[in-house]
């Protein structure tokens, strides 16, 4: 099958969060099971320093934009699968991250920037910008690839369309004003086609015309169709419960291995396990917080927002500091969470160390020198740190909600008896939840022979790819057979 996938971040080139982690395994996963798999993505600034041997393949005159477009041609870092880059300097060369400006502020002309990147995408996919290769299928992620399936309908396309739900809390929604501004179809600003509360809907373009929507998690594909999670889309998503799929993300673990990453001091597996002190050490000096014997250090890596429940893990911090355990955050995002642990810092110095940053590489030293991952999400459609978790050995604490729920079982007697516990999970989105798992988490810490082996039973599971990657290529193959 020849399949274009479609995203707007690709890790190593650029990310933001767990899409670029998804678009930058899948396609490696599909590809090596061979299919003719192909990745596109915008030439953001920082992706044209990263990649290399680019080469143009293409120019294309796209309907609202003055200037050519052109499309590059080269090979995804770490692999084989082809590359397209979407170069149009006046949307995506410029410096900040591909949705906010360096102080955080949405671009203000995200919606032209993504409209642009649709339309290329959408004159890939037709086969009319001169590379011949025609898709079978387009798989299009979140919403700023929401209106390609949309002009795929629109142009009577051959292509068949998967759009893939991250994150569901993430719209592209803009008002009327800019939907003009976008010389789109007038049809599509109606309650059957995007039009959404007053609003112009990017994702209601994914959501109403692809052939097939997925979601990252099995739970989250069920959560989603509820008004709690749903985001005021719940009825549209049940109408479509019949083309709506969860297929669990994957994780590289060529990139989030102990056992080989380079970016850690001291490398280790199960049968080493006593050198994740060393990195735990260096974890400690890292955040300048002192080394105490038999403290647990629970560790946070983290987007600052609302839905990963950070507010309560602030809440439990004078509980935490007083059963004397330590806490090491990397995150950024909203200020005034940043405010709140850069005072928790200052008001602990012993105890709480905070860097608020974007920064892979400690990323990883905090999957390895941690004793325990705490994601207290409010909501959480797949979540990837606390599958990393598992495999370096730290042991996570999760809300029971979408991925989360499907990739951490709770300890109690009878799973650590069956050898199924991984980790502490707890329902309720309260301080006083997430602190009694806390508690319990850290009751069997001090219990030797049960930590080894929830450890243990953790870093055995599998998440790679390999499986996902089986589960989309026979979704592909079930549309395109009808
Ligand atoms: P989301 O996509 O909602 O942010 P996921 O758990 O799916 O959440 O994926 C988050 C990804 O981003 C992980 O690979 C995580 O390690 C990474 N990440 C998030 N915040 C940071 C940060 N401050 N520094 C480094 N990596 C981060």
């Amino acid at each position: 099958m020849k399949i274009l996938f479609a995203s707007s971040e690709a890790h190593p080139l650029i990310k933001t969060g767990g899409l670029a982690d998804v678009s930058g395994s899948l396609p490696r996963a599909i590809l090596s099971q061979r299919q003719d798999i192909r990745l596109i993505i915008p030439a953001y600034r920082k992706v044209l320093e990263v990649a290399d041997n680019m080469v143009l393949a293409a120019y294309l005159e796209l309907e609202g934009v003055n200037n050519p477009v052109r499309i590059l041609s080269g090979r995804l870092p770490g692999g084989n699968v082809r590359l397209y880059l979407v170069d149009s300097p006046h949307h995506f060369d410029r410096a900040g991250n591909p949705y906010t400006t360096r102080a955080g502020h949405e671009w203000a002309d995200n919606a032209e920037r993504f409209t642009v990147f649709c339309r290329a995408i959408h004159a890939l996919a037709m086969n009319i910008a001169g590379l011949d290769w025609q898709p079978d299928i387009v798989h299009c992620n979140d919403w700023q690839t929401g209106l390609v399936p949309a002009m795929l309908v629109d142009s009577g396309a051959a292509a068949a369309s998967v759009f893939t739900i991250h994150n569901l809390a993430y719209q592209g929604q803009y008002d009327w004003k800019t939907f003009k501004s976008l010389h789109l179809p007038p049809e599509w600003w109606s309650m059957e086609a995007m039009e959404f509360h007053n609003k112009f809907s990017f994702i209601k373009g994914g959501l109403v015309f692809a052939d097939w929507l997925t979601t990252v998690s099995p739970t989250y594909a069920e959560e989603i169709r509820t008004r709690e999670f749903g985001c005021g889309l719940e009825g549209l998503l049940g109408h479509r419960r019949n083309n709506l799929t969860g297929i669990l993300n994957g994780v590289d673990y060529s990139v989030w291995n102990p056992g080989r990453d380079l970016r850690i001091p001291i490398q280790y597996n199960r049968r080493s396990l006593f050198h994740k002190r060393e990195n735990k050490h260096a974890l400690l000096e890292h955040f300048a917080l002192p080394r105490m014997d038999g403290v647990p250090l629970l560790v946070v890596i983290s987007r600052l927002v609302e839905q990963k429940g950070i507010d309560l893990v602030i809440e439990i911090l004078p509980d935490l500091v007083k059963q004397g355990a330590q806490l090491a955050v990397l995150g950024s995002g909203d200020k005034s969470l940043e405010s709140a642990l850069r005072k928790a810092a200052r008001e602990y110095p012993e105890h709480v160390g905070v860097h608020l940053d974007y920064d892979e590489s400690l990323a990883h030293l905090l999957e390895a020198g941690g004793d325990m991952f705490l994601m207290p999400s409010r909501f959480e459609p797949c979540g990837l740190n606390q599958i990393f978790s598992l495999r370096y050995g730290t042991v996570p604490i999760v809300r029971v909600t979408g991925g989360l729920a499907d990739t951490v079982v709770d300890t109690t007697p009878e799973t650590l008896e069956d050898k199924t516990a991984t980790g502490f999970c707890f329902h309720k989105a309260s301080a006083t939840a997430l602190w009694n798992a806390v508690q319990r988490t850290i009751r069997y810490y001090r219990e030797p022979d049960s930590w080894s082996r929830i450890i243990d039973n953790g870093m055995r599971q599998d998440f790679s790819w390999k499986r996902s990657a089986e589960r989309y290529i026979a979704l592909y193959r079930q549309i395109l057979n009808g």
